[in-house]
C-alpha cells in the first residue's frame, strides 16, 4: 500500500532510515565505525559526557549508578530526534522485544501517546483517504484527524452497524478507510467490539484498522499486550497502538504494524522526525516493565475481580454502567451533581474527580473511578458501602 511512495523517495534519494548507532560520548560508533559526533544537539556536551561530574553527581545521589563508568542506557538525555543521534540501542531492543511480545514484525515507539495519535494518523492518510473515528475517541486523535488532510466521519459510540454503512458507502470513493477506535474507552471504560471490527476490515480491502489501547495495555490480555490479544487479534489490526504512561508506570508510546508501515512512517510522521526521542533511562524501564509484562497476570485478576465487583455494584443500584474494565464511570448526569458527589467522595477518603464536559459529552458528568491492583479487597469494600449511601 505504501511500497509505491517509498520506492519514490528511495529513488530521489531521500528516503530515511532510523540508524543504528551506538553513543559513546561525544564519539558516535556504526558499523564499527568511531566518529566525532556532529549531529546532537547536545551544545553543552551535558547529556553525552558521563566523566563531567554533574552527571556522575547526580547519577549517584539518585542511586542510579555508583561505579564511575555511566552505562549508556542510563543516560538521561537523547538530544536529537530518532532520525539523527536519538536512536539508543535500548530504544531497538524496545522494540524488538515489542514484537517479540506481539508476534507483529514491526514496532515503533515515540515520545507520548498524544505524538502517536497526532502523528500516526496525518502521515497515513490524504485527500483520497476517509478516517472513520468513534464518537467518543481521545483528543490526540481528534487532533490526528484535524491535522490530516482525510475526510473524516465520526460514528456513534460503538454503533458498528452505522460503522460498516459508512465504509460501504466510502469503500466506492476513497482509496484508503481508516478506522479508529480505543480499546477500552478512557471514560466509559466499555470495550470496543475488536473481533467485529476485524470482520469489517476483512470484507473492505481498503479498510485499516487503528486501535488506541492506552488503556488496556499492561491490564487486559493473558502477557498485558492489550484487548487485542485477549480477544486474539492481534495480527489483525494494522495499527495497534499502546502507551507507557498509564499501566506500564513510565512514559511513550508505540505502535505495532507491518515492517513496511513502520519503514512509511519512519519517513512521514512528523511528531516522530522532529521531536526528540526517548532517554535510554526511561526506555530502559520501559524495556524492564515490558519484559517482565506477562508475569503480571496475577494482578490483573486482582484488578478484574475487584472492577467486576464494583460495576456490578453499581448496576444493582439501577445505575447505568456501560464499563466492562477497571475504569468505571458512576453517571452523575449533571456538572453540579457530580462536583457534589466527587466532594462527598473525598470526605469519606476517596480521591475522585469530576468529569466534565468538555471531556465528557454534555449532560453525562460523572465520576470516573480508576481502579489499580494495588487496590486491596478491603478497600473495595469500603469504597462499595460508600458508594451505597452516595447512589439514589
Ligand atoms: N490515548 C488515550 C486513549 C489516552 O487516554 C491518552 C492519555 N490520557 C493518550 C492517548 C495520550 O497518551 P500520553 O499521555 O502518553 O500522551
Amino acid at each position: 500500500m505504501f511500497s509505491a511512495e517509498l520506492e519514490a523517495l528511495r529513488a530521489s534519494g531521500n528516503l530515511r532510515r532510523l540508524p543504528e548507532t551506538v553513543h559513546d560520548g561525544k564519539y558516535s560508533v556504526v558499523k564499527g565505525r568511531r566518529m566525532l559526533n556532529l549531529s546532537s544537539n547536545d551544545y553543552l556536551g551535558l547529556a553525552s559526557d558521563t566523566t563531567m561530574p554533574l552527571m556522575k553527581d547526580f547519577l549517584r545521589e539518585t542511586g542510579l549508578a555508583c561505579g564511575t563508568d555511566v552505562p549508556e542506557d542510563f543516560l538521561l538525555g537523547s538530544t536529537s530526534s530518532r532520525l539523527l543521534t536519538g536512536t539508543f540501542d535500548v530504544h531497538s531492543r524496545l522494540e524488538q522485544t515489542l514484537c517479540r511480545l506481539s508476534g507483529r514484525q514491526a514496532a515503533l515507539v515515540f515520545g507520548s501517546g498524544y505524538h502517536m495519535n497526532v502523528g500516526i494518523l496525518p502521515a497515513v492518510t490524504d485527500s483520497s483517504s476517509v478516517i472513520l473515528a468513534d464518537k467518543l475517541v481521545h483528543a490526540s486523535i481528534i487532533d490526528g484527524i484535524r491535522l490530516s488532510s482525510a475526510r473524516s466521519v465520526r460514528f456513534r459510540h460503538q454503533d458498528m452497524d452505522q460503522l460498516e454503512s459508512l465504509v460501504g458507502k466510502y469503500s466506492t470513493e476513497c482509496s484508503r478507510i481508516i478506522v479508529v477506535t480505543e480499546s477500552i474507552f478512557s471514560m466509559d471504560g466499555d470495550l470496543a467490539d475488536l473481533k467485529r471490527l476485524v470482520e469489517i476490515k476483512r470484507k473492505h480491502p481498503q479498510v485499516m484498522l487503528y486501535v488506541d489501547e492506552a488503556h488496556a495495555v499492561g491490564v487486559r490480555g493473558d502477557a498485558g499486550m492489550g484487548l487485542a490479544q485477549e480477544l486474539g487479534v492481534m495480527q489483525d489490526i494494522d495499527f495497534l497502538c499502546g502507551t507507557f504512561g498509564k499501566a506500564v508506570a513510565s512514559v511513550g508510546a508505540y505502535v505495532l504494524c507491518d515492517s513496511i508501515v513502520r519503514e512509511y512512517l519512519v519517513n512521514r510522521m512528523r511528531p516522530l522526525i522532529f521531536s526528540t526521542a526517548l532517554p535510554p533511562l526511561n526506555v530502559l524501564w520501559t524495556l524492564r516493565v515490558m519484559e517482565n509484562l506477562a508475569t503480571m497476570g496475577s494482578m490483573r485478576r486482582a484488578l478484574s475481580d475487584n472492577a467486576a465487583r464494583i460495576r456490578e455494584f453499581i448496576r444493582s443500584r439501577g445505575v447505568v454502567c456501560p464499563s466492562g474494565s477497571h475504569i468505571i464511570p458512576v453517571m452523575a448526569g449533571d456538572s453540579h451533581r457530580a462536583a457534589a458527589m466527587a466532594e462527598e467522595m473525598q470526605r469519606q477518603g476517596f480521591y475522585l474527580l469530576p468529569i466534565r464536559p468538555p471531556t465528557v459529552p454534555e449532560g453525562t458528568s460523572r465520576l470516573r473511578i480508576s481502579l489499580t491492583a494495588a487496590i486491596t479487597p478491603q478497600e473495595t469494600d469500603a469504597l462499595i458501602s460508600v458508594l451505597d449511601r452516595l447512589l439514589p
